[in-house]
């Protein structure tokens, strides 16, 4: 007897979505089962301030999305309008004190003063090293750049910035950028996401349209076009209750595989996923302004034109609160990480309405709601911030996990950065996809090449298993 469907995706985040869509291009028929009631996992958009006002619960800009080779062999630039602000990122130190990293070359250079030459050099590494980096562990398509970019990557952030970099401001700006991916910046490998986020600022740091649920309907568009089904509100918890399939792919983190595929996953492999490592979390609060964040003084420009933001006076303020996070401390001063995105995107919100988000790092399974630091530190740069408040929603860690079971302790990656994931994601392989159960793949973040909306996880899943047959 033949199988009910040709593939089975557990999870409809970015990367179940993307595996499902390139399975459903290929002429397969695809299921994909979503636990909650919509779909969309970590690049979810909500009306939760009010009907007509898209707030994003998770991602909310998307430097990787819009650089990802899958994307765009998906054709999504035909389906999602990226937003893509001249100042990919600003960095705040203080109220008046701001750097913006502009696409375009010579306002960048002009801002980062003298160590623009030191940027190009070693961050600005082309969108190819980028490309080569989100289809890790494939062999590099641009050997000399990656051959600049591995080695690199592989360092500390904060011995990279010391030898790269001669200014402060500048060091202290790719240390954040660095910082996204919730390592102590002495920790081997550090440096990776600045450069992979680095690079990409060339092209730019775009928001979506409407929102970052813009993507995932995209994807979900592809499946349902192509003859495909979606059903959500049905948590998988066992292997025994899906319908019989060719192949199946889980989007979902490799403690929930080992739980769903139980004892049909070898010993060995289940050993080798137990050792994996989730990451630290981050506290989110979602506001509602009566008026975009008042920054003022030199700088305000660069923060009128980007979607994103970073908040640390210096560099031993994100050093001290990576530290801090890894230690299982909440950090007394966290530094900052927001957005604003109706100064990009006025479409969010009806007219007179504005939104912004900030979250910043705390240790993995924290509850505690840190707000009020967060609301701090962007007040000590934009003084009234407070008063332009209307409402706040905060999540903190163990919130994150609640919403989405893949954020394990509130890890928005699902699966630490560190040295040991950035090579062997969730294990060493050349097929890091592909488990021991013939057709049976995960495709989450938990593999290569990692978090953020880029799908290249899914991607390289469906591709392998394709290969497989
Ligand atoms: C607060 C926050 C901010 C972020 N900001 C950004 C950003 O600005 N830019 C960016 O690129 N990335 C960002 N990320 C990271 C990004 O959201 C994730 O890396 C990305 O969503 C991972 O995609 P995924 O498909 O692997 O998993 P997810 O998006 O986590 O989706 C997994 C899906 O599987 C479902 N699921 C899990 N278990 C089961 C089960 N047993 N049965 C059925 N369904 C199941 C979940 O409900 C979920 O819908 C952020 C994440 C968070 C949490």
């Amino acid at each position: 007897m033949g199988n009910e469907w040709d593939a089975i995706v557990i999870g409809s985040g970015p990367n179940g979505l993307t595996a499902g869509a390139v399975m459903a291009r290929a002429g397969r028929s695809v299921l994909v089962i979503e636990s909650e009631d919509t779909i969309g996992g970590g690049s979810r958009t909500d009306e939760a301030f009010g009907t007509g006002i898209r707030r994003d619960v998770c991602a909310a800009v998307h430097p990787t999305g819009y650089a990802s080779p899958a994307f765009a062999e998906l054709g999504l630039a035909d389906r999602v309008e990226w937003l893509v602000p001249e100042v990919s990122f600003a960095h705040i130190f203080s109220r008046g004190d701001a750097l913006g990293v502009y696409r375009d070359p010579v306002r960048r250079a002009s801002e980062l003063g003298d160590d623009a030459r030191a940027w190009r050099r070693t961050v600005a590494l082309g969108t190819g090293a980028a490309h080569d980096a989100l289809r890790m562990p494939a062999f590099p398509r641009h050997l000399p750049r990656m051959a600049r970019f591995g080695p690199q990557a592989l360092m500390p952030v904060d011995a990279l910035v010391r030898w790269a970099f001669r200014t402060e401001r500048v060091r202290t700006a790719f240390a954040a950028v660095a910082a996204h991916a919730i390592r102590p910046s002495d920790a081997l490998g550090s440096a990776a996401p600045g450069l992979l986020l680095g690079t990409l600022t060339e092209a730019g740091w775009p928001v979506a349209a409407g929102g970052s649920q813009s993507v995932v309907d995209a994807l979900a568009a592809i499946i349902l076009g192509n003859g495909g089904r979606i059903e959500t509100g049905r948590r998988v918890r066992s292997a025994r209750e899906l319908p019989t399939a060719g192949q199946v792919f889980f989007d979902v983190s490799p403690r929930a595989l080992v739980q769903i595929m139980g004892e049909r996953l070898p010993s060995r492999y289940v050993r080798r996923l137990e050792r994996f490592e989730y990451g630290g979390g981050v506290c989110k609060v979602d506001f509602l302004l009566r008026e975009p964040i008042p920054w003022s003084g030199a700088g305000a420009e660069e923060l009128l034109s980007t979607a994103t933001f970073h908040i640390a006076r210096d560099r031993a303020q994100i050093s001290g609160a990576e530290a801090d996070v890894a230690a299982g401390r909440v950090p007394d001063r966290p530094w900052v990480l927001g957005g604003e995105p109706t100064r990009v995107d006025p479409s969010r919100a009806p007219a007179g309405t504005h939104l912004a988000w900030a979250y910043c790092h705390v240790p993995a399974g924290c509850g505690s709601d840190v707000s009020d630091r967060i609301v701090a530190e962007i007040e000590r740069c934009a003084p009234g911030f407070t008063d332009t408040i209307e409402g706040r929603i905060v999540t903190t860690a163990s919130g994150y996990e609640d919403y989405n079971a893949n954020c394990v302790g509130g890890d928005i990656n699902c699966g630490a950065a560190n040295l040991r994931q950035l090579l062997a994601r969730p294990v060493l392989s050349a097929r890091p996809h592909r488990t021991p159960v013939p057709g049976v793949y995960l495709c989450s973040s938990a593999t290569a090449p990692g978090g953020g909306v880029h799908g290249m996880s899914g991607y390289r899943a469906a591709k392998t298993a394709l290969r497989d047959g």
